[in-house]
């Protein structure tokens, strides 16, 4: 499979997108969030957006959905179906954007007609050939998801926005890449107990006995702060570390 990092910012702008992953498996493609900047990057590294298969969204927050407009419009002029999965309130959510913000949009394009909603309860699991996708609550907001994915041979955790809690962990035991959020350099700076930074980052890889660690939505205080924040997540971690940039790939066998 193949891991591109499309998004790896926060919702206060630097020049990174904001969050969204691109994960190539087999010739299914599947979306995990789509945040600003997310959609277009796909188009420049190559990818025709209407080709995403699935979107997997963690939470509502701008920095991870507000390209879904983007995405969707995009497919009612393309007239290809987009399977949608996300937290409680998906459909509500998708139909404010549709009947009430964008109303011509819907009535014009019949956006709806190209959707194939699905909101993520309890104990969910989706079984493709390709790939199994389970999931968990975030101590980020209320219904607030974590994806893990699994191919044939490999897992994949991917946490969205969370505080550290063990439902997170849980979901990411011996994963072969845990990639989670990191918004702060360091706990003092961080704003709200309901976001990681690097301590909290390493204690739970370490206790998902994950086997390699990607960070990203960085909030700006993280900018030039590298090394520090490899080390503090190194006091709890040691296997290896990655601070994601826009635009890098994993090809993960
Ligand atoms: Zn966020
Ligand atoms: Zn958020």
């Amino acid at each position: 499979m193949k891991i591109v990092f499309l998004g790896t910012g926060s919702v206060i702008l630097t020049g990174r997108n904001q969050a969204g992953i691109l994960m190539e498996i087999g010739k299914k493609k599947l979306l995990f969030d789509c945040g600003a900047g997310v959609a277009v990057s796909l188009a420049k590294i190559g990818y025709t957006p209407y080709e995403i298969d699935y979107l997997f969204m963690t939470h509502f927050h701008p920095d991870h959905s507000i390209d879904f407009v983007t995405l969707v419009t995009d497919r009612g002029f393309r007239k290809r179906t987009l399977k949608v999965y996300g937290p409680i309130g998906l459909k509500k959510f998708t139909k404010i954007f549709y009947t009430k913000l964008y109303p011509e949009l819907d009535s014009f394009l019949k956006c709806f007609e190209y959707l194939e909603l699905n909101e993520v309860k309890k104990n969910f699991e989706l079984n493709e050939r390709e790939f199994k996708i389970s999931s968990s609550p975030t101590k980020h907001t209320e219904f607030s998801l974590a994806y893990r994915i699994e191919t044939k041979n490999k897992v994949i955790l991917y946490s969205g926005d969370t505080g550290e809690c063990e439902e997170v962990i849980n979901l990411g035991k011996n994963v072969d890449i845990a990639i989670l959020e990191c918004s702060f350099p360091s706990k003092k700076v961080a704003v709200t107990p309901n976001h990681l930074y690097p301590e909290a980052c390493g204690r739970m890889a370490k206790r998902m006995n994950a086997k390699k660690l990607v960070l990203m939505h960085f909030f700006p205080s993280c900018e030039k702060k590298e090394r520090e924040i490899l080390s503090r997540v190194k006091k709890f971690f040691d296997g290896e570390v990655v601070l994601a940039k826009d635009g890098i790939e994993m090809i993960v066998e």
